[in-house]
This record gives structure tokens, sequence and C-alpha cells, in this order.
């Protein structure tokens, strides 16, 4: 048996449980977690804002964890392995995504800790092939940030162009402090946006090497030649097309965002570009880890025992967390 925060219904909060320990299945391995860190897309899915949960559900997708047992034709992973879980839990290799690397858009992908059980748990299992190898120093509550704000935060970053000097980045939390470290090691410069007042992650996102930092109605003082938008804030698409330069693009790289208010056609002619970014690839995953140490890319963590997941949820929710927040099962193994 082992305790899990289980969501039974959307809108009510997570409930401590002692459930019976998965069994790995062929593929697949159990895993002892360490840490999982807290991410918005948890909070829409609590919220009910995605529409297709597994439930009773075990939420939580940034896994990091160490293989205590391996089901039948595991050949990659071997017990004491230590291993991040990451959103992408399963895609078929079938579909048309999947047979021309676009497997982020699989028809009948799994989703960890939203479609099958995730990390809020002590222990998980996951199929070997959507793990990755977590290095030594990320093999913490440090690492957990790295498997969805790092992750996504780098697919959106790979969206925004060759030719960017200027990048502005809206709403400063988990994805922006990862992201911020290796866009400046890249020799960007940085345009901080937050929510009106957040003096705080303002003077956070300039500690981390921001050229500029400010409320997210302010003009910025040079154009932008890309914008991504992780806050899940509708108004702020518009915004972000005047504040950039021509043939920029705005990338949306929450999974939910409110509705975005029409706008005139003269902000987004002269090729300026928005678009969305869905899920990760493995190679996303594989990619950004080998980046990350060498930047070197820190976390900053606010960590919460297990059974403090709805105490972490809402200090995500209210704009309380600087950097990330992440669940600590097991500090040390
Ligand atoms: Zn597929
Ligand atoms: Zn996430």
């Amino acid at each position: 048996m082992m305790q899990a925060m289980v969501l039974e219904q959307p809108g009510k909060p997570l409930v401590l449980k002692t459930v019976p320990l998965p069994a790995p299945s062929d593929g697949q391995v159990l895993v002892k977690i360490i840490a999982c860190g807290v991410c918005r897309t948890d909070l829409h899915i609590v919220d009910g804002e995605l529409s297709k949960p597994k439930l009773p559900l075990i939420i939580g997708h940034e896994i990091v964890g160490k293989v205590i047992k391996k089901g039948r034709t595991v050949t990659k992973l071997r017990k004491g392995d230590v291993v991040g879980i990451p959103w992408l839990g399963y895609t078929c290799g079938k579909c048309k995504y999947c047979r021309n690397e676009r497997e982020n858009l699989c028809e009948n992908a799994l989703f960890t800790g939203y479609t099958i059980d995730g990390g809020y748990a002590e222990y998980t299992v996951a199929h070997e092939k959507y793990c990755f190898p977590i290095v030594e120093q990320y093999a913490n509550a440090s690492g957990s940030p790295l498997l969805c704000a790092g992750l996504i935060g780098y697919r959106s970053y790979t969206m925004i162009g060759d030719h960017v000097t200027n990048l502005g980045i809206y709403g400063f939390g988990a994805a922006a402090h990862i992201l911020i470290q290796l866009a400046i090691f890249q020799g960007k410069r940085i345009f901080a946006f937050t929510r009106e007042g957040d003096v705080n992650a303002q003077a956070f996102s300039r500690k981390l090497g921001a050229t500029w930092a400010g409320d997210s109605s302010q003009e910025p003082p040079q154009r932008l030649d890309a914008a991504i938008i992780f806050a899940p804030v509708g108004n702020l698409v518009p915004k972000a097309l005047l504040d950039l330069d021509k043939g920029g693009v705005v990338v949306c790289g929450g999974i939910h965002m409110s509705d975005i208010p029409s706008f005139p056609y003269s902000i987004l002619w002269e090729e300026r570009v928005i678009r969305s970014v869905a899920n990760l690839t493995r190679k996303d995953g594989e990619q950004f880890l080998k980046i990350a140490p060498r930047v070197p890319i820190k976390t900053e963590t606010q960590t919460f025992p297990l059974r403090q997941a709805n105490e972490a949820l809402l200090a995500l929710r209210s704009g309380k967390v600087q950097g990330a927040a992440v669940l600590v099962m097991a500090p040390q193994l």
C-alpha cells in the first residue's frame, strides 16, 4: 500500500488516501518517488478546466524517482536508476503524428497525472520509453520543475525563430525562471512581464538577469523580437502583439488560457505570428535535459510534504510561490 493525494471530483480538494501499490505492466517500471513538482496544469485539472481526467486520479507530472522494480520486457532501465517522468506518458507510434515526429500531438497519447496516474503519491508506474535519465545534481526536488516547467518552456523557446535578441516573457513563474537562464546563456535579452504590481517576481527576474521587468500592461523600452506567454491570460495575446516587432512570434506556452479578446488586424500584420505549444516530444526532453546541466540551470523551489498538496496548489494559485512548488516524498533514497 502507499499514500497518495487523490482527486475524486474536479472542484474538490485532493484527499489523502491509502491505496494499493501499482504493479508495473510489460515495459513499465515501478518508481519510488523522490519529489513531484506542482504545475499550473494541475490547477486546471483540479478546477475542471481540462475536460477528460481519469477519475479518481493521482495528479502530478514532474516526477523524479528511483526505479525499484521492473515489469517484463523492460530493457533499458535498471533497478536503482533515477528517472524523470514527464507529462507525456505514452504514444501509439502509429498515428500520422507519431509517424512524422510530432508525437506530442499523438491521437492516442496518455498523459501522466491526467489520463493515467501521476506523482502526488509515494510510488508510481511509468513506461520506460517515456522516462528520462536524471543526472545526479537533479536527482532531488530541484530536478522536478525541469520536467514540465522546464520542458514546456524549452519547447516554447524552440518556436521563437532564429533571429531573436529581445525576448519577452509574460508570466514569471516556474517555467520563466528556468527558461530565462537558458535564454541568457544563449545571448538573449529578457524582458519580463508580471501581474500588476508583483514587485517580488519582477525583482526575482532581474536577479536572474532580466534586462527589464515590469507590469504586463507596461510598454517595454525596446521592441521585442519574440514573446512567450506562460500566464493563462488571453488578454496578453494582443498586448504581446503590440510589443512585438515585425515578423515576430507570440508563443502561448500553456495548456489552458482565458478567451483572447478581438483585436485589429494591424497589430498582427507584417508577418507577426501567434501559435500555441502542446505537450512535448521525447526529443524535446532529451535535448533540454542535456543542456540544463551545462548552463547550469538552477531551480528555485518551495517544498511541501505530500499531505500538504492542497496547500501547495493554493500557494501556486495565489501567486505566492517564487520559482516552483515541489512535493517532497523522500528527500534521500
Ligand atoms: Zn500516435
Ligand atoms: Zn505541467
